[in-house]
Formats: C-alpha cells, structure tokens, sequence
C-alpha cells in the first residue's frame, strides 16, 4: 500500500457563509457559522487517506478542545497520529468566509502548529518509511526544510503546496520533487501574471511543477517532458474549500501509485470536483471509490 507522510498544520476552520464578502471595512450580516476541521496539513492527509493510502501525520495540535476534535477527524479518516503532538495552547485556526459564489477568503492563526519549527525524534525515521512526503508552509519554515531534507536523503518524493505564498529558500526548492501551486501561489512566486510563464520560471528552482487554476483545470511542466494540460470536469461548485488540498492529496497517490501523470492529474481533477460540489473541506474529501466512479 503507498504510504503517504504528511508533515504540516492542523487547523479549526470557523466558517462563515455569506452572500457576499464583505470589502475593507465594510461590515455584512452572514447566513450561518460552523466549525470544521481543516489545515493544509491535516485537509492533504485526509484527501490522501480517502484515495486508500496509508497515511501519518506529522504536527501539532494545542490542548483545547478543538486539538481533541482535529485529532479524532484525522483518526477517523484512517490517519495515524502518533507523531501528531498535543502542546500547551490553542490549537491552530483558520477563519474562512464562504461567499454564494463558492469562493473564501481565508485568515489562519497558527496556534500550535507554530511549535512545529524543527523534526523530533522518531519524524525522520517516519519519513523514511513513506513514498512520499506531502508539504506546505502553514508551519515554521525550518521544519519544512528539514522534512523536505530528511525525505531526500531517503530517496522520498517530495511534493510542496507553497500555500501560504512566501520566498522560498534555496535549500527548500533543492529539496522538492514536484510543487503545485494555484494561480496567485504561481504569482507571489515569481511575479508572473501569466501562470505558464511563471510555471516555467519555478521550473528552473524545481524539477516539475502544477499550477492548479480553478475551475479551468490544471497544468504540468517538467524540465525533460512536453506541457500537459488537464481540465477540470465541469460541475456546480458548491464551497471549493479544500479543493486543492484534495487535488494535491489525490494527486500525490496517484503518482506513488505509478500511474502516468496525465492519469494522475486526471484523477485527482475527478477527486477535486467532487470535493467543490459538497460544503466544508475535510468533510468534503472523496473516497477512492466516488473517485473512481467519476474518472471513468
Ligand atoms: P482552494 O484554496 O479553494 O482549496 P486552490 O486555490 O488551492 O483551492 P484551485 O486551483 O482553485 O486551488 O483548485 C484546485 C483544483 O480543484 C483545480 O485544478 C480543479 O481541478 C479543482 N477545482 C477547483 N474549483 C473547481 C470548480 N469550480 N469546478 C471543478 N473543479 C474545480
């Protein structure tokens, strides 16, 4: 079975739905508010554990009550969380507005997940053991680094969602196997509007890379082989919170599975657009068989 490490956040997501978000300054009256669990982290290893990988997670939770609760969502989705510490504090949180548009606009606090800023003993050994190692920057660069490092010196793929945006250091890039990135990651990267051009530019820091871009699909770019470009099935989008997240997570079990890349974009397009035709993020994610049934 292809197992998949995550190492990343854990958050709460408070949600609120609204007709339309508000602009700087403006204050609206919402429709409704619940709470979810979500991170980037935690959201790619539930995605993954759904598309029937086994997956561990790496992280932090505080101990509050939603600590409890995104530990018991990860453990129900079949992710082991025995490196998942409990820390002194809250636990991380992200506060989402979901428009009628189906678009959100997202704050995230980090709470415990900013203890996660180097490995401990027994993270590494773990890495070791995956076929790949999913990444993303809601926790302290450092332990990104040294996950992304740890991977490589194990001959593990490393795959990087470089979501929040920011610089990324050499010493990370030259550590990453494959980064997806969405439109207005691609931008804050390199500073191209253009997300093919600006996919080819990351390609000269990274051996391959996806730009994931809505509604409108994906693309892929690798140094040695010929564009790619997947679209997205076209479906009534509901709430796309978690959408990358499941496109990433889908994605990267498709590719430790061995399937040709442009299946595996195929398939994780099919996982994601199940994900946008349901409300939430984690509780959104596709189980390989809906999966399946909607690739064919
Ligand atoms: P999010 O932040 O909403 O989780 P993202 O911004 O990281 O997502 P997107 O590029 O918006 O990433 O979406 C990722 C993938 O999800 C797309 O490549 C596509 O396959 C799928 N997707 C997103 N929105 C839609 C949609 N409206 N209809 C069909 N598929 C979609």
């Amino acid at each position: 079975m292809t197992h998949v490490v995550v190492l990343g956040s854990a958050n709460m997501d408070l949600v609120v739905r609204v007709a339309r978000a508000p602009r700087h300054g403006e204050t609206v009256t919402g429709r409704e508010f619940r709470t979810a669990p979500g991170g980037k982290g935690a959201n790619q290893a539930i995605a993954a554990a759904r598309c029937g990988a086994t997956v561990s997670m790496i992280g932090a939770v505080g101990d509050d009550g939603f600590g409890t609760r995104l530990r018991s969502a990860l453990e129900h989705s079949g992710v082991d969380t025995d490196l998942l510490r409990t820390v002194e504090g809250r636990s991380g949180t992200a506060h989402i507005v979901v428009d009628d548009d189906g678009g959100n606009a997202i704050v995230v606090i980090p709470g415990a997940n900013g203890t996660v800023d180097h490995l401990v003993p027994g993270d590494e050994g773990l890495i070791a053991t995956a076929d790949v190692l999913l990444l993303q920057l809601e926790i302290p660069l450092a332990a990104v680094v040294a996950g992304a490092r740890a991977a490589r010196a194990h001959g593990v793929r490393t795959v990087l969602t470089p979501s929040p945006a920011r610089p990324l250091p050499p010493e990370l890039l030259g550590a990453v196997d494959l980064l997806v990135a969405n439109e207005s990651e691609a931008l804050a990267l390199t500073g191209r509007a253009d997300p093919v051009d600006a996919a080819h530019d990351l390609l000269a820091d990274v051996p391959e890379v996806v730009v994931t871009l809505g509604s409108a699909g994906s693309f892929h770019l690798r140094r040695d082989a010929e564009p790619l470009a997947v679209a997205a099935p076209r479906v009534t989008a509901v709430d796309t919170t978690g959408a990358g997240d499941t496109f990433v997570g889908a994605l990267a079990v498709a590719l430790a599975e061995g399937r040709p890349v442009q299946d595996a974009l195929r398939w994780a397009a099919a996982a994601a657009a199940l994900c946008v035709q349901r409300e939430g993020a984690s509780a959104s994610m596709p189980y390989r068989s809906e999966i399946d049934t909607r690739f064919t």
